[in-house]
């Protein structure tokens, strides 16, 4: 299909920064508190790159905090963030703004340029940030929107469209920067239910035919067990439970994550 087509082209470009293998995300004995309560408590956990893994448990056990340590939204009371071999945390600002470029992220909230075209908001920051000419950012801007389903979009600005459409552009926006990684935040929470599964099957799409590396908060089980090579099952702060979408889901051990599942289930 010309979607699989699109996609693909994610993947074999841009000489000169080939894409890592192994280990791409590091967190060691990472503390975070707010005030004297303690939310991450000396956490470790790492990310191969081209994995998709997704963080799962009730809400306030941290999950979120942790895809705003890695973009830097929040610092670690304690410990070491590495991405890509490079230090994140603690690390001087200029290798910090280098670095934090490797991430993208998508938020619950769109986030959206309200006064720019759907066009513009893809093309900006790939045009001011990282230097790319006009042209070629429209390009690649076309082809991401398409991917997403909204080539016939490209004109309209952000209050034109359903919160779904919006939020896919929110991920070719994320997508036009060409990170290693994609941190989703439960991206769906905020749709109305009829427009979560077109997000969803464009993320779905982007996993399966693309080598971007995926960490997702998601309280959509079924999308975690279609897209995840591993689940991390957090409460208070900790994994208590990981494994492959199989076990998890499958034979969860803990009594915690059984609860849990059957509850959200
Ligand atoms: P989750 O994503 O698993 O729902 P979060 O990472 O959002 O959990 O939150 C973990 C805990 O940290 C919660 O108890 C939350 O209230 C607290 N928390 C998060 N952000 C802040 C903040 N900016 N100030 C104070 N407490 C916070």
């Amino acid at each position: 299909s010309t979607e699989s087509t699109d996609t693909h082209a994610l993947s074999d470009e841009k000489p000169g920064s080939p894409r890592s293998t192994g280990e791409l995300i590091r967190l060691e004995r990472v503390t975070k508190r707010f005030g004297d309560h303690t939310v991450l408590d000396h956490l470790d956990f790492s990310v191969d790159a081209g994995k998709h893994v997704t963080l799962i448990g009730p809400s306030g056990s941290g999950k979120t905090t942790i895809l705003r340590l890695l973009m830097t939204l929040l610092k670690p009371d304690e410990g070491t963030i590495t991405v890509d071999g490079e230090r994140l945390f603690p690390a001087p600002e200029k290798q910090v703004r280098e670095v934090r470029r490797k991430i993208g992220m998508v938020f619950q909230q769109f986030n959206l340029f309200p006064n720019m075209t759907v066009l513009r908001n893809v093309t900006e920051a790939p045009v001011t940030v990282l230097g790319m000419p006009k042209d070629a950012a429209e390009e690649r801007a076309r082809e991401l929107l398409e991917m997403v389903g909204l080539s016939d979009h490209v004109a309209k600005h952000p209050s034109q469209l359903s919160g779904g459409q919006q939020q896919r552009v929110a991920i070719a926006r994320a997508l036009a920067m060409r990170p290693q990684v994609l941190l989703l935040d439960e991206v769906t929470s905020a749709l109305d239910p009829e427009l979560v599964a077109g997000v969803l099957d464009v993320l779905r799409d982007i996993a399966r035919s693309t080598d971007i590396t995926m960490l997702c908060v998601t309280h959509e089980m079924n999308f975690a067990r279609d897209i995840s090579d591993q689940v991390l099952m957090f409460d208070s702060g900790r994994i208590i439970e990981a494994g492959p979408p199989e076990k998890i889901f499958g034979e969860p051990e803990h009594d915690r994550t059984r609860e849990f599942l059957s509850a959200v289930l």
